[in-house]
Formats: structure tokens, C-alpha cells, sequence
């Protein structure tokens, strides 16, 4: 069976490289969530011809939701011929924008060298492209599979997955009983599997100060000087803290194996744009900052909140007419599935029968659908597994290697056979 299904993924190579092309050319640049539609029917289109059964669900009220920028997400479910597990890969279909310094069109699929040019093709067209292809190859090989396969094109991971898994999870489709495995084919290297995530805690923290004529400061109270007191203790003491927390989840690149902060935009005082005319000099009476905290799953949410509190209310004892606010944007916790969960177990299997060798197991710097994944859907045999170099993602002139599409698909076969028929 193994060799069997090994070779029939190869000979889908230029299916899979005409796939990914055809997916790029759809510029599903999020925000603000363009072409979402088009290269959803495009996905379901394709997977009814082969027996899927398609749904499209828009995400509708969810962020950024509007009739020029639907939310919409497809799913494709095809049943076996017995009961059984069943096994989903979800890929998302945005993209962030493609940025400068591209020496090709981000938005043409250009093939050169192997390898497959584009915004989106390592993050994650080329893996969704491969899981797709790995189902189909599987599927005619063995028309009497057990279970059910699920395949979903999702919007709006790049900006938290609200309208996509997040709302796919909340209408049930991402939990038992009718789901028991994910795969997520990101690009985390063709012979790793991603086993989890680091948290976030991302607020804004507001410093209040009074308004007052910016020719007589001394009459009001400056709220970015009081923000420049909390950037000041940052660099003093939580900066150093971070730098000396560790975890022993086996996060890449090593340099986010620690905690990390960053600080994501800071605002005070009145416009600096100054091109519609002068605006008139005022004392600032506010100031924000949005921090972007990391954290690991040696630290809880409430220790990593407390950090910063204890700061902000030692703040408020010694510095005069120092007041602040803090509101939390987004808490995600952190997530690792254990490497012996029939996921990551068939998976592995696929990579020593592919590259003959051992996995890598790894963690991500950033969060990704698996949160909504596990904490809404409550399924934890999920990991992230495709093809793609991390380090191309959102980088100009990103391109997915031909060659690893093909290797990744093939795990992807194999692990998929092992899970469908309880081998593992
Ligand atoms: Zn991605």
C-alpha cells in the first residue's frame, strides 16, 4: 500500500503545481478579505466534481464581514464506506498583502526553478494544495475507505480566524463526534511536525494626563511622559525578566524559546499628519500602547498579566498624577499536543516512510487556527504539518519548492491511511 500510494501522489506532481497556481491567482489579500468567494467555489467546485459533499459558510457579523467582503469559508465532507474516524485538513485561503520588493507578480502563480512564486504559496496555498491532492490520490486508490475525509478552505487566519475556524468551531464542525482529526497543513517544513503554540496577551495600555496649551505645558500633565515612565520601567525590568524565562517547549527559531514582548504601536497627543494644515499644540491628555505579549506554557495568563500590572500600579504610588487603564485585546493560551497523539503518530510514520528518518517536533512562535481548533472545538489531535519554509511566509518573493509539495502530500497520504484505519 505504501509504495503504491507514494507513487501515485508523484504522479500527481503537475495536478498539485497547477493547483497551487490556480489558488494563487486568487489575491485573497486579508485585510480586507478580497476574492474570499471566488476561491472558495473554486475549492468546492473542484471537490464536488470528485464526490465531495460542499458546503459554503459565510462568516456572517464576524470581523470585517460586509456583502463586498463576504466571510466565506467552504467545507467538503465525503463519507466512506464504513463508519469510521474522520480525518480533517483545513488550510486557510488569505493572505497578507504582498509588500514591496517582489521581483515577480505576487498574484501570477510564476513557476521557476522548482519551485512555485507567490504571495500565499508557502502561507499556505502549496500545503492546502497537497493535503487536496492527498485525499484525492487516496481516495481512488482505495474507493472502500473507512471513516470520512473533511477538507476546508478557511478565511481570515492572518487577522485571528474569527470569521473562519473560529466560526466553523462554534457551528460545530470542528468537534467530536463528527471530527476527530486535524491536520493543518501551515508551513512548518516538510519533515517537522508542529505540535502547538506559544500564548499572546495583547492589550492596550492607556496613560491619562490633562489637556493644556502646548506653550505652557507646566499647566497641564503630559500623558506621553507618563507612557515614557512605563516604556522607561519596561527596559529596566521586564525586559531583563523575559530574557531569562525559558521554556521546554521546542519552539523555532530558538531565539522565541524565552518569553517575548512586543510593543506593537504607541499613540499620544493630536495627529501627526500634517498635511490637511497645522493642528493646533496641546499637552497630550492621553496616551496608548498596544503590547504583543508572548508567553510560554511555564507561565500562566494571570502571572503574565500581573507583570505588567505590578509595574503600572508601582507607577501610580511613585509618580505623580500618574494614572493609566488597561484593556485586554486578545488572550490566547498556549497549546502543545503530545507527540504520542495519533495525529503527530501518523504523520511521523509518514515522514520515515518519505524522507527515512525521524520527525522533527515543534512548536510555533505564533498562534495559528489550532487555537480555535482546541479551545472551541475542544479537539486536541491537532497539529500543523505542510510544506512550506517558515521563515518565506509574508516575505517578498515567497515560493513553496515543488518537490516538497509532493514529499508533503505523500505524509500526508500515509497519515491519513493510518488514521482512517485505526492503525495508529
Ligand atoms: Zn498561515
Amino acid at each position: 500500500m505504501t509504495d503504491s500510494l507514494l507513487d501515485a501522489v508523484a504522479a500527481r506532481r503537475d495536478d498539485l503545481v497547477s493547483l497551487t497556481i490556480d489558488l494563487v491567482r486568487f489575491p485573497t489579500v486579508n485585510p480586507p478579505g478580497e476574492a474570499y468567494r471566488p476561491c472558495a467555489e473554486y475549492l468546492g467546485e473542484r471537490l464536488r466534481r470528485r464526490g465531495f459533499v460542499v458546503e459554503y459558510l459565510r462568516g456572517e457579523g464576524t470581523p470585517g464581514d460586509t456583502d463586498r467582503y463576504p466571510r466565506t469559508n467552504v467545507v467538503a465532507r465525503i463519507e466512506g464506506r464504513s463508519p469510521g474516524k474522520t480525518v480533517h485538513f483545513n488550510g486557510h485561503i488569505d493572505v497578507v498583502e504582498p509588500g514591496h520588493d517582489w521581483t515577480v507578480d505576487p498574484f501570477a502563480g510564476v513557476v521557476k526553478d522548482g519551485r512555485v512564486y507567490g504571495r500565499g504559496t508557502c502561507d499556505m496555498k502549496g500545503g492546502l494544495a497537497a493535503a487536496i491532492v492527498a485525499a484525492e490520490t487516496y481516495i481512488d486508490l482505495n474507493p472502500d475507505f473507512p471513516g470520512a475525509i473533511e477538507i476546508s478552505g478557511t478565511v481570515d487566519e492572518e487577522s485571528g480566524g474569527f470569521g473562519g475556524v473560529a466560526y466553523l468551531a462554534q457551528k460545530g464542525y470542528f468537534s467530536k463526534p463528527r471530527v476527530d482529526h486535524v491536520i493543518i497543513p501551515e508551513p512548518l517544513n516538510k519533515d517537522r511536525i508542529c505540535l502547538g503554540h506559544r500564548g499572546v496577551w495583547w492589550a492596550e495600555i492607556e496613560t491619562k494626563g490633562e489637556i493644556a496649551h502646548g506653550s505652557m505645558p507646566f499647566l497641564g500633565d503630559c500623558a506621553v511622559r507618563h507612557m515614557s515612565a512605563v516604556l522607561a520601567a519596561f527596559e529596566a525590568e521586564l525586559f531583563p525578566l523575559l530574557d531569562t524565562k525559558r521554556t521546554r517547549m521546542p519552539v523555532v527559531p530558538e531565539g522565541a524559546r524565552r518569553s517575548t514582548l512586543n510593543l506593537n504601536s504607541i499613540h499620544g497627543g493630536q495627529t501627526d499628519d500634517f498635511k490637511p494644515g497645522l493642528p493646533s499644540p496641546n499637552v497630550p491628555d492621553s496616551c496608548r500602547l498596544t503590547i504583543d505579549r508572548r508567553f510560554l506554557l511555564e507561565e500562566s495568563l494571570e502571572e503574565v498579566k500581573g507583570e505588567v500590572v505590578a509595574i503600572l500600579e508601582r507607577l501610580k504610588r511613585e509618580r505623580q498624577k500618574f494614572d493609566y487603564e488597561i484593556r485586554d485585546v486578545m488572550e490566547v493560551r498556549p497549546i502543545m499536543s503530545e507527540r504520542d497523539a495519533p495525529v503527530p503518530t501518523a504523520l511521523a510514520q509518514g515522514i520515515r516512510a518519505v524522507f527515512d528518518r525521524e520527525p522533527d517536533y515543534v512548536i510555533s512562535p505564533g498562534t495559528y487556527d489550532q487555537k480555535h481548533v482546541a479551545r472551541i472545538g475542544h479537539i486536541y489531535d491537532c497539529v500543523a504539518y505542510g510544506p512550506g519554509i517558515l521563515d518565506l511566509a509574508h516575505r517578498p518573493d515567497e515560493w513553496v519548492g515543488i518537490d516538497d509539495m509532493v514529499q508533503s502530500a505523500q505524509v500526508m497520504a500515509i497519515g491519513l491511511d493510518l488514521l482512517l484505519r485505526g492503525k495508529v
